[in-house]
């Protein structure tokens, strides 16, 4: 059975390692190409857009594709969207595979806003310094308020034309532990966080809250089409069930 994972995160190269020892699965990993390195599991991986809903349509067609698992990024709502829309054309399974976005705790002091320009407003007039980990990713929307002192944290290094003027990099990969995360932010005075609600490791958050440092939360946007499956054992039992006497 030929699968498809639209991948980009920590749970679609889970389920590709958990599916590389599974002789009745043939799974295909596909990647943007948007991370310079990325850690690939040991599956075979396509690397690049396909060319829209058609683009993808044909692909599943031609590979024989059983199922897709959509296990992109919850912000990457454009490939979601394509997936849905080229597999119901084509009528093959799809299931979405995400993990949970994070709930406040008790003495988080969160502003959930819709997008990044909400998150730019939300920074308000007066120059902060910022801790930006929202990702390269609509880093651009930022350059709208040159009054604050950025500090970005990303895989790969941003291209100089999104930057905010006053931007420092610093590179890195999760998993982060809170201990660092705090160190990280007192060593730059880091006074509001802008992340994404992306879930999964929560030392940033866990940081900020003991720091006394605000967040600008940017809320996930709607999830697209498919079952949606937030674990592992969960999305597996969806694939052992999958119909494929067609
Ligand atoms: P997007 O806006 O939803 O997608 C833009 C285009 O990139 C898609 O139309 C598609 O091109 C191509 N694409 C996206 N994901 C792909 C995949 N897994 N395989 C093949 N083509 C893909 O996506 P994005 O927000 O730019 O994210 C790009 C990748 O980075 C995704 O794989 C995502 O999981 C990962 N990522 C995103 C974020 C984020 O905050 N957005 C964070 C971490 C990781 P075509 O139309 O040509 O097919």
């Amino acid at each position: 059975m030929r699968l498809l994972i639209l991948g980009g995160t920590t749970e679609a190269s889970a389920l590709a390692r958990h599916l590389a020892g599974r002789r009745d699965i043939a799974p295909v990993l596909s990647l943007a190409g948007r991370t310079e390195r990325p850690t690939l599991p040991p599956i075979p991986c396509r690397v690049g857009g396909f060319g829209g809903i058609e683009g993808l349509a044909a692909y599943l067609r031609a590979e024989a594709i059983a199922a897709v698992i959509d296990a992109t990024h919850p912000f990457a709502a454009r490939m979601s969207a394509h997936a849905a829309a080229a597999c119901t054309e084509t009528g093959v399974p799809l299931a979405a595979f995400t993990r949970e976005g994070w709930d406040a705790r008790l003495g988080d002091d969160w502003t959930s806003v819709v997008d990044l320009d909400a998150a730019v407003e939300a920074l308000g007039e007066a120059p902060r310094r910022v801790f930006l980990t929202s990702g390269r990713l609509g880093l651009a929307a930022f350059r709208a308020a040159p009054q604050h002192d950025y500090l970005l944290r990303s895989i790969d290094p941003p291209p100089e034309a999104d930057r905010p003027s006053r931007c420092e990099v610093v590179l890195g990969r999760g998993p982060f532990d809170v201990a660092a995360e705090s160190a990280l932010m007192r060593r730059h005075g880091i006074e509001i966080l802008v992340t994404k609600n992306s879930g999964g490791d929560r030392a940033k958050l866990d940081a900020a809250r003991s720091l006394g440092v605000p967040v600008v939360l940017v809320e996930r946007p709607a999830a697209i089409g498919g079952t949606t499956f937030t674990t592992l054992d969960a999305v597996l039992a969806w694939i052992d069930n999958l119909d494929t006497t067609d």
